[in-house]
């Protein structure tokens, strides 16, 4: 069905607009609330006293165009955080792929361009360092985009969410919005998806290897070679990188978020067993996927600006252990 609307007047470039930005009382939709970004951005928002939107799934799929056009119509948020997004580790990204590029095409394309519709001051849409090529030159920087092939167990999700900050781009260059987006580095902490099968790797280990605790095994499997670095945030870091921008950062060049801390996938079980005292050894399962070989992101953009990670690894994986062992069985 085509959808057609009387254009809203074109943006005028508001310099009031551009400056820095307080969200004091400002009403501030989180999409994607109750996903591991969206509850430590909510948490993290708390201390700017702006008035949170939220909307449940259930309640309005974002997905769906006219749903979300009617309820941002009655809401009128000031500004908005595009969290929402299906997402998932390696093994689920190369299991549904059409789910992975259809939903995060169409809550990108539905969000940004009802924020244009509905004259939003702001949208930080929120994307992810796998957009970048499978052989990238590291530390990755933002201009890496589109220089070679994906990463393939990924490259579903990453189409969708290059077409996600490309949208931010175009709506900014021909209407003049404010829509900006960051690309954080692998990311993890309370509230992650612990499930073995569809989450990524580092709660995938802390849960084979509690697991093992448990039942008294000796050994855990590790999926792959081991060999694979990645780069890990931890989300609170995150949250705080992403108030910092929609703040201060007016570009509509994307942006990367890193912590500067890589390890390679061996060396992040071998942390988890300290945290969790398991010395059991570890299996490589080399007939599951190693994914992209590394990909450790410049962020030398968001430093310059002042912004730097605070949550050092060791400390990050402690306290997700302790969310982990507390929330478990909820
Ligand atoms: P990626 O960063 O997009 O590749 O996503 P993941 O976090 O799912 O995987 C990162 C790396 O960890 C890949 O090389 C996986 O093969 C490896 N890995 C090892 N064990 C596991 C596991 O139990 N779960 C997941 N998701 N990945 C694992």
């Amino acid at each position: 069905m085509c959808r057609e609307f009387k254009s809203p007047p074109r943006y005028q470039l508001d310099k009031k607009n551009m400056r820095n930005i307080n969200l004091k009382n400002k009403k501030v939709f989180v999409a994607g609330h109750t996903g591991l970004v969206g509850k430590s951005l909510c948490k993290r928002l708390e201390k700017e006293n702006c008035k949170i939107l939220t909307c449940t799934k259930k309640k309005i799929d974002l997905r769906n165009f006219t749903k979300t056009n009617n309820w941002l119509k009655s809401k009128k948020p000031d500004y908005i955080f595009i969290c929402a997004a299906r997402v998932g580790g390696i093994l689920e990204n190369s299991l549904y792929p059409a789910d992975f590029i259809y939903d995060n095409l169409s809550i990108a394309t539905n969000l940004i361009h009802l924020s244009y519709k509905h004259r939003i001051k702001k949208v930080l849409y929120l994307g992810s360092s796998c957009i970048y090529p499978k052989f990238s030159k590291q530390p990755i920087k933002e201009d890496s985009l589109l220089t070679g092939s994906l990463e393939p167990t990924n490259e579903w999700y990453a189409i969708a969410k290059i077409a996600g900050l490309k949208l931010c781009k175009a709506y900014s260059v021909q209407h003049k919005c404010n829509f900006i987006s960051a690309m954080p580095t692998n990311l993890y902490g309370p509230g992650d998806n612990f499930d073995v099968n569809s989450g990524h790797v580092l709660p995938g280990l802390i849960h084979k290897i509690f697991d093992a605790l448990k039942n008294k095994k000796k050994t855990i499997t590790i999926w792959g070679t081991g060999k694979p670095k990645r780069e890990f945030l931890f989300v609170d870091d995150l949250a705080d990188a992403l108030v910092f921008l929609m703040k201060k950062y007016n570009k509509s060049d994307h942006i990367n978020i890193g912590s500067n801390q890589e390890v390679t996938i061996k060396n992040l079980a071998k942390i988890i067993s300290k945290v969790a005292n398991f010395k059991g050894k570890f299996i490589f399962d080399k007939k599951k996927p190693d994914g992209t070989p590394r990909k450790f992101i410049n962020s030398k953009k968001i430093n310059k600006l002042g912004w730097k990670s605070k949550t050092n690894l060791l400390d990050g994986i402690k306290l997700t252990y302790k969310w982990y062992l507390k929330n478990k069985d909820k």
